[in-house]
């Protein structure tokens, strides 16, 4: 007689094979798939995640969590945390009735597509009922779900578990101050970078070996995934030994393929790295989109644009492009790949100006929420906090406020997500640097064993079986703050700028 906790574990298990031949499909759609299988594709994706589904409600299955979840006694710690995560994901999607969840699917798909006309013509007012509909979806949404404090508290929940308006705001705050002050820091010293190498024509194959290559040496298990080609870079995962990575290559920018690809093996190094005791359960998963952002950033900035890194890479990258690079010297390839400078598009930016654009999305989106901002408000409002923050005034709403996908699927949300990244990836990096005291000794060697050991040892292995306040108050004894990336910044500001901070 199998026990409760077996039973529970079948059912997960077979809800997350579902799940992960509905990730093959979507993998597919995005890379191989020719363009007239889309219809037959959305059917099967729709059908695949309606049997996920129904699993997942299925009275049996929903009363056997809850007696998992009442008496929990005998059952490992892992075990309690598959039982309370995976009634987690439930609670919140049964707190949604059938019909709001069909609406917002529909009403999303119809976003998607005016967003898109929208875009293309750089007309907000094309977008705007739209925005409106899914806007209001959301609020109501909220309504259901229940919030503390604040309405988009109920939407961070859903990208990042426990995090609130009110713990975010104050940080924000402090993080655009010291921005400001570092940026007024490069405004003074005068000094310019020169990045135009950059945008000289790089070999599309070269620079995808390259990539390869440099990626393989940071840890990614090839054996456990691959990588192909995608008009937007991502990382999607079948299983713990099966994680696909996707690049872009621009012959005229260098950035786009390698730091693209260095990305998008954090985010797979975390997944590949997770405990094979939590396989095939919610718990094989990140933490929070926070979380597994801090891991890609890692990677791709504290790793990847440091100058110990270079010094171990840049020779291999001159004598992939001897050409190109022949009258570029270490250093100023090293301060072009991290060239501070305000634009309009947000994943243009560079690391420092970067939470500008997320902060000026958080205080549109809390108002949209909340009900202080208006839709039709938010163009002006957009362009005036790009100016404000940024020194800049978009041109036109494409490259303003109809430059991102986000909204047009209601993710609202989900952009914090990219500064907590910012954010837990520094406090990540000086507790690294405290524990393994020859770090930068070893990058500069291309050994990058004993740092991606301690993110399995520390972080990749527990999967979500701890939040993200508990995981990094246990690895950097603080919680949530914006000093450490302030820090980082201004000592590189210093290097890349010749001032002292
Ligand atoms: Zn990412």
């Amino acid at each position: 007689m199998p026990t409760p906790f077996d039973q529970f574990l079948n059912t997960t298990r077979t809800i997350s094979d579902l799940e992960a031949a509905n990730a093959v499909l979507s993998w597919d759609q995005e890379t191989n798939m020719p363009p007239a299988a889309s219809e037959g594709r959305a059917e099967q994706l729709a059908t695949l995640s309606g049997v996920a589904h129904r699993m997942r409600t299925a009275p049996d299955y929903t009363g056997l969590l809850h007696d998992l979840r009442s008496d929990g006694s005998g059952l490992e710690e892992w075990q309690r945390a598959a039982v309370r995560e995976t009634s987690r994901d439930i609670e919140r999607a049964s707190k949604l009735p059938e019909r709001h969840v069909s609406t917002l699917a529909r009403e999303s798909a119809l976003a998607h597509d005016a967003w898109k006309r929208a875009r293309a013509a750089s007309d907000f007012s094309l977008f705007r009922n739209n925005l409106r509909a899914l806007v209001e979806l959301k609020r109501q949404e909220a309504e259901l779900v229940g919030y503390g404090a604040h309405p988009y508290d109920a939407l961070l929940d859903i990208f990042e578990p426990g995090m609130t308006v009110s713990t975010l705001r104050p940080i924000f705050e402090r993080l655009l101050d010291g921005t400001r002050k570092l940026l007024g820091t490069i405004r003074e010293s005068g000094v310019t970078v020169d990045a135009s190498m950059l945008h000289r024509t790089f070999d599309p194959d070269r620079q995808l070996k390259f990539a390869h290559e440099t990626v393989a040496a940071l840890g990614f298990d090839f054996n456990a995934g691959r990588v192909d080609l995608a008009a937007h870079p991502f990382c999607t995962s079948f299983g713990i030994r099966d994680v696909r990575l996707t690049t872009r290559i621009y012959p005229d920018d260098l950035r786009s393929c390698l730091f693209g690809l260095i990305h998008e093996a954090g985010h797979g190094m975390y997944e590949q790295g997770f405990d094979s005791k939590l396989a095939r359960t919610p718990l094989a998963s990140g933490i929070s989109m926070g979380i597994h952002e801090s891991q890609s950033l890692f990677w791709e900035n504290m790793i990847g644009r440091s100058h110990e890194f270079w010094s171990w890479a840049y020779p291999r990258l001159r004598a992939t492009f001897p050409e190109q690079l022949a009258d570029v010297d270490l250093e100023s390839f090293y301060r072009a790949v991290n060239m501070v400078e305000p634009s309009y598009i947000r994943v243009e930016a560079d690391e420092l100006t970067y939470n500008l654009h997320i902060m000026l999305r958080f205080e549109i989106e809390t108002g949209l929420i909340d009900g202080s901002v208006e839709v039709d408000e938010v163009p002006e409002l957009w362009n005036r906090r790009t100016e404000e923050y940024l020194g800049i005034t978009p041109e036109n709403d494409a490259v303003g406020c109809l430059q991102d996908i986000h909204w047009s699927f209601a993710g609202f949300g989900y952009f914090p997500s990219y500064t907590l990244g910012k954010l837990y990836a520094a406090m990540l990096r000086e507790a690294i640097v405290k524990d393994l005291p020859d770090v930068s000794a070893q990058i500069e060697s291309g050994d990058f064993g004993a740092i991606l050991g301690w993110l399995r040892e520390k972080l990749h292995r527990w999967g979500r079986q701890k939040s993200a306040s508990e995981v990094i108050g246990e690895i950097c004894g603080a919680t949530l703050s914006e000093r450490p990336f302030l820090d980082y910044n201004a000592r590189k500001i210093a290097r890349v700028y010749q001032t002292m901070p």
